[in-house]
């Protein structure tokens, strides 16, 4: 189907649904010119300058035996402060106000659906925004940690070490925000699915809850969940749907 068709179907399931919820990766903030994980120019390709694989360096394990380096790369690698949010936010944030989007679920920790508007944001992974003393549990904002951009972030209450609230590899999920995000997918009638590669999980096997009328895939690269979309749209998530949102 030519792409138009494929926007113009997006766009009438969208104007005939109040029950959406939106389930989004990596991919939703490349636009933004945030690097994702598994693209051509993804952080997976990118040759490390550190000498091993992200999954490693972003895993707890990595994060307790070599804390120089986690910071290195969390805090070179992981944070762009000075990101702005793109159409895709922007047309969800949008899609929220006009009380079709029940939810945004993601798997990103950069906070831009928030910054783009966005009310009710899952975030699976946590989000690099927020920080917290492993001893004192004092809560701290990201400016505090770029403070420390060249060293390991010590609480300054108590000297601790300050962490990223975000779900490292070998870590588990919050329990709360995985239930909501169930509940959500489960009861959603349309869900549209967009800039992930789905093969992160737990995350990516939230899709097996949903139940509704339409799935919808919008994603660069192929997934492994294509085959049960009923509609599958291979192209930028923000030019995508911005398009579908005009006559919205
Ligand atoms: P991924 O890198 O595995 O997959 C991204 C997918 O998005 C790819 O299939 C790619 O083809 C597609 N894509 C890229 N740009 C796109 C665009 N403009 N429009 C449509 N599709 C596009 O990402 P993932 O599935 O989210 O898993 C990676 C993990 O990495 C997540 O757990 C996430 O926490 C973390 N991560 C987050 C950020 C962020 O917060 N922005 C960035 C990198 C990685």
């Amino acid at each position: 189907m030519e792409q138009q068709k494929l926007i113009a179907e997006l766009s009438s399931l969208i104007a005939g649904s109040d029950n959406i919820v939106f389930f989004g990766g990596a991919g939703v903030s490349t636009e933004s010119n945030i690097p994702d994980f598994r693209s051509e120019q993804g952080l997976y390709n990118a040759t490390s300058k550190y000498g091993y694989a992200p999954e490693t360096m972003l895993s707890h394990s990595f994060f307790l035996d070599h804390p120089k380096e986690f910071f290195e790369y969390h805090l070179n690698e992981m944070i762009f402060e000075h990101a702005k949010p793109n159409d895709a936010h922007i047309a969800l944030a949008r899609l929220e106000q006009l009380g079709k989007l029940k939810a945004v679920i993601t798997q990103n920790i950069d906070g831009l659906h928030q910054a783009a508007g966005s009310k009710n944001v899952l975030e699976l992974h946590g989000s690099v925004l927020r920080n917290y003393c492993l001893n004192c549990g004092a809560r701290y904002a990201l400016d505090f940690m770029l403070e420390h951009r060249r060293q390991i972030p010590h609480c300054p209450d108590c000297g601790g070490v300050v962490r990223p609230d975000v779900v490292l590899y070998e870590e588990g999920l919050d329990d709360r925000v995985l239930r909501a995000a169930v509940k959500y997918i489960s009861e959603a009638e349309l869900l549209i699915v967009g800039g992930t590669s789905l093969v992160v999980y737990p995350a990516a096997g939230l899709i097996d809850y949903f139940r509704g009328r339409h799935l919808v895939l919008i994603n660069k690269g192929a997934t492994s969940y294509d085959g049960r979309a009923g509609l599958v749209i291979r192209d930028s998530i923000g030019k995508t749907l911005a398009a579908a949102l005009k006559s919205i």
